[in-house]
């Protein structure tokens, strides 16, 4: 016997993306709300004629009023079916796993589990709730971890989109006790310490994997900038791939500090590499009036659009820093660029460094497009997923 839930039902001609098995329900899209869900609550989504369309997590609080994740109308969401959904995700990278030590598990809505992001650092798991449902099935989300996982501990950790959903800031362990010590990951052979308490977003750019492998193939002899480096990924696979020389900038004193020990840890000779502590916009600009110059770059700089109403500004930092990069370079090249901001398409960014190439006055060729490791697919009915996307281009 089923309780019966609240519903929500859609204003007409807004059904159109649910039916589409697009997971998002806008507020504007919502005619009326009959019953009285609470954050996080589950409802089912009817449209304006009252056919049964899906069934959504509700947040009271979110612009993104609903989330959809699932279209079968005699569907039993219950503990078992959760279970479910994330054993299949963990299945999903049976390819990766064991591998790949360091992986992320569950990609939200992507994976079909809105708001939860599930790492995988070892016998470590780093847990983010980013929605109200995926708040209100945490507790259930951890006995299932444990059971299918049995990891040393589960942590989890903040991230700013808690905020615009209405819910606390967040931090520590949820089962078992956080290591005191950044571990030790390998990627591709490459080892490299992860503060899992402290670090960026879950403690490492899982994201980047493939493309830090890919840049180091095109390295030897090179002397590299690594721009916004965080904990200096890119430099060691460089290093690796036999760069001349590397210097690792970013703002954060702490994520440079992790980077001298990876660079130490991976058994690079202190003289061939350098941090520095400083803004990218401006220490470009000063590298500019130097006459410095660089072999390969790379710029993988935090996500600049938020929001759509920050697209435009993001554009113009994009293009700032791709100008400036561009011509610090060598006669022949190579930059790495990326965005990870998904309101800014690969078409746009493409544009944006055309328009940024053009102002250099330097010829330009894509020789490589870059996107996100496999262990962040992209859902098809869910192209949101698809956020972070690079190009690797030969400056002439
Ligand atoms: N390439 C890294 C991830 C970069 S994350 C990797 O693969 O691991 C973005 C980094 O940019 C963060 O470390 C952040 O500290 C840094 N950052 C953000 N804005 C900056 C700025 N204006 N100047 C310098 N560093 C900045």
């Amino acid at each position: 016997m089923k309780q019966a839930r609240p519903r929500l039902i859609l204003r007409p001609g807004k059904d159109k993306a649910l039916r589409r098995l697009h997971p998002w329900i806008f507020s504007g899209a919502i005619r009326e709300i009959e019953g009285d869900p609470e954050p996080g609550a589950l409802v089912d989504v009817l449209s304006h004629d009252r056919a049964w369309l899906a069934v959504a997590e509700y947040n009271p609080a979110s612009k993104i009023r609903a989330r959809a994740f699932c279209w079968q109308q005699d569907a039993q969401v219950d503990e078992a079916f959760w279970r479910r959904r994330l054993a299949a995700s963990i299945a999903r990278r049976r390819l990766l796993l064991p591998a790949v030590e360091a992986c992320r598990l569950v990609f939200a809505e992507a994976d079909g589990l809105p708001g939860l992001v599930v790492d995988r650092y070892g016998p470590y798991l780093v847990l983010q709730a980013l929605t109200a449902g995926a708040e209100r099935r945490k507790a259930m989300t951890v006995a299932h971890l444990r059971e299918l996982l049995q990891p040393a501990c589960i942590l989890e950790r903040n991230d700013p989109i808690r905020a615009r959903e209405g819910l606390p800031p967040v931090d520590g362990a949820l089962w078992g006790q956080a290591p005191a010590e950044p571990v030790i990951i390998t990627e591709h052979g490459h080892r490299f310490y992860v503060d899992l308490r402290a670090g960026q977003k879950t403690g490492f750019y899982l994201d980047q994997a493939e493309n830090r492998r890919l840049v180091g193939e095109y390295c030897r002899g090179a002397e590299v900038l690594n721009a916004f480096s965080y904990t200096g990924s890119f430099a060691v696979y460089a290093l690796a791939g036999g760069a001349r020389h590397v210097v690792n900038l970013d703002g954060s004193a702490a994520a440079l500090e992790l980077a001298a020990r990876n660079l130490e840890l991976n058994g690079f000779d202190r003289g061939t590499w350098q941090n520095l502590e400083a803004d990218v916009f401006r220490q470009l600009r000063v590298w500019r009036d130097e006459g410095r110059r660089f072999d390969l770059i790379v710029l993988d700089p935090p996500k600049f659009a938020a929001s759509r109403s920050q697209i435009q500004r993001a554009a113009r930092g994009y293009k700032d820093i791709n100008w400036l990069a561009i011509r610090l370079l060598r006669p022949g090249g190579l930059l790495a660029t990326f965005s990870c901001s998904g309101l800014i398409d690969r078409d746009l960014f493409q544009k944006i460094v055309f328009g940024a190439a053009l102002d250099a006055g330097r010829e330009v060729r894509i020789i490589r497009h870059f996107s996100q490791s496999p262990d962040h697919p992209v859902l098809l009915t869910f192209p949101e997923s698809a956020y972070l996307k690079g190009f690797l281009c030969h400056v002439e």
